[in-house]
């Protein structure tokens, strides 16, 4: 029935906005069900959104995280004979199932056993999921190889360098550009009563509320820059942020001869996403084409830390290694919902996750550096029982502050 040439492709986290736009550049290539088959979709608690992509698919099989929404999803599933499961160890299960090409694009730590399960079955693992990359360092990627897989960087800048990265050991600097988020230019008096309404308008980029936050407070260029760092095994003092508020250049590598390559191209997922699914050819699509002229001047310019201190943090998180890069994504991950859940303002945000990391007790945790071919799922474990102490520290700082819930 499948030509040989046939890839699997699975995607965890098939309703958020990179896993619909992953199955929507797969409609638009026109390769949806001829060239390439969905093996599994994974999704959190959309039921709707996931029948609709089941029965349009019809993958192997597709599973829901969220076990209260369980009825729903069988009622909308009915009788089409499509293999369904819900949970969080199905969704482990799902992930870990053999496949050419898995799309890892559930947001924050919820991510992280899932993307960790497809490290081990040898695909390619199409890498959105930052924040798994940020917990468990140079182990995921090792994981990943060690099976015979390969990472891609989803991540629009990592992308980007990923794509112009011609001679890696002749690299002076990787330069990450920054749109700079929906407040770029405020001081931090002016960020004192912003709302979550303010927060949640990126200027460029359409996304999940949790990166789009990210963006505002600069905490998404933090990650960032600890990813980088893990995926092209580079020191932080090599890394530079630069901030670039038309997003057109998605990031920079300079290299030791003064030549810096970029990679430019429109604020769109689907061009970083296309690279993942072609890669190590081009897919020949119609992407939406850039307008150099029509954008007129592009401008450039060092970022505020003191009006966006996570940067800074992420900066110390990444030097201070030690499994502090978790730290950091914790109290992050716990401060961003009390944010969205207008528990907290704005500002503290960094507030928390500084006094976090100040606070956090870490039980010895090998560096990045030590942190060889991990056979048995170590270093992931131990992310998550540093996530779960944080989370628990951070509440506490929460109460201490005598926060009304
Ligand atoms: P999103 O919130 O739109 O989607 C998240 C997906 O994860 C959804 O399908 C949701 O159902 C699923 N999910 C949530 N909790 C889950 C759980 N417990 N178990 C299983 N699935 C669960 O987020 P997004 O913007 O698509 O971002 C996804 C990831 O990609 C994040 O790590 C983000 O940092 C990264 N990323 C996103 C963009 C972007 O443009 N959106 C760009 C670069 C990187
Ligand atoms: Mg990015």
């Amino acid at each position: 029935m499948n030509s040989v040439s046939t890839r699997r492709i699975s995607i965890l986290g098939s309703t958020g906005s990179i896993g619909v736009s992953t199955l929507r550049l797969l409609d638009e290539t026109g390769v949806a069900g001829k060239d390439y088959v969905i093996e599994t979709l994974v999704g959190g608690r959309n039921v709707a959104l996931l029948a609709e992509q089941a029965l349009k698919y019809r993958p192997a099989i597709t599973v829901l995280a969220d076990e209260t929404q369980w009825p729903a999803f069988r009622a909308l599933i009915g009788d089409s004979g499509l293999e369904i499961a819900c949970g969080a160890s199905a969704v482990c299960e799902a992930a870990g199932r053999k496949a050419d090409w898995i799309m890892a694009a559930i947001v924050g730590i919820a991510g992280l056993k899932p993307t960790w399960a497809a490290a081990g079955t040898g695909a390619i693992l199409a890498l959105a999921n930052k924040e798994a990359l940020v917990c468990c360092g140079r182990a995921l990627i090792e994981r990943v190889e060690a099976h015979g897989g390969k990472v891609l960087p989803v991540d629009s800048e990592h992308n980007a360098i990923f794509q112009v990265l011609d001679d890696p050991g002749r690299v002076s600097k990787l330069v990450l550009t920054a749109s700079g988020g929906p407040f770029l230019g405020r001081s931090r008096e002016d960020l004192k009563a912003v709302t979550v309404e303010q927060a949640l308008k990126h200027p460029n980029w359409s996304m999940g509320a949790k990166i789009t936050i990210d963006s505002a407070t600069l905490a998404n260029k933090g990650l960032e820059f600890i990813e980088a760092a893990y995926l092209f095994d580079m020191p932080g003092s090599q890394i530079d942020v630069l901030v670039h508020p038309q997003s057109v250049i998605h990031s920079m590598v300079e290299y030791k001869d003064g030549s810096s390559l970029a990679q430019l191209g429109s604020p769109d997922m689907r061009v970083p996403i296309s690279y993942c699914l072609g890669w190590p050819k081009r897919i020949d699509w119609q992407a939406p084409k850039l307008d150099l002229a029509a954008r007129g001047v592009l401008t450039f310019s060092a970022p505020d830390l003191t009006a966006f201190p996570m940067l800074r943090l992420a900066r110390e998180a990444l030097e201070a290694g030690e499994g502090m890069p978790t730290v950091f994504n914790a109290a992050n991950e716990v401060c961003v919902q009390a944010f969205l859940d207008r528990k907290i303002a704005f500002l503290q945000i960094a507030e928390f996750v500084e006094s976090a990391m100040m606070r956090a007790q870490l039980p010895s945790i090998p560096s990045k550096d030590h942190a060889s071919r991990d056979t048995n799922d170590e270093t992931m474990t131990r992310a998550l029982e540093i996530d779960s102490e944080i989370r628990r520290l951070v509440g506490e700082l929460f109460a201490n502050a005598r926060l009304s819930a």
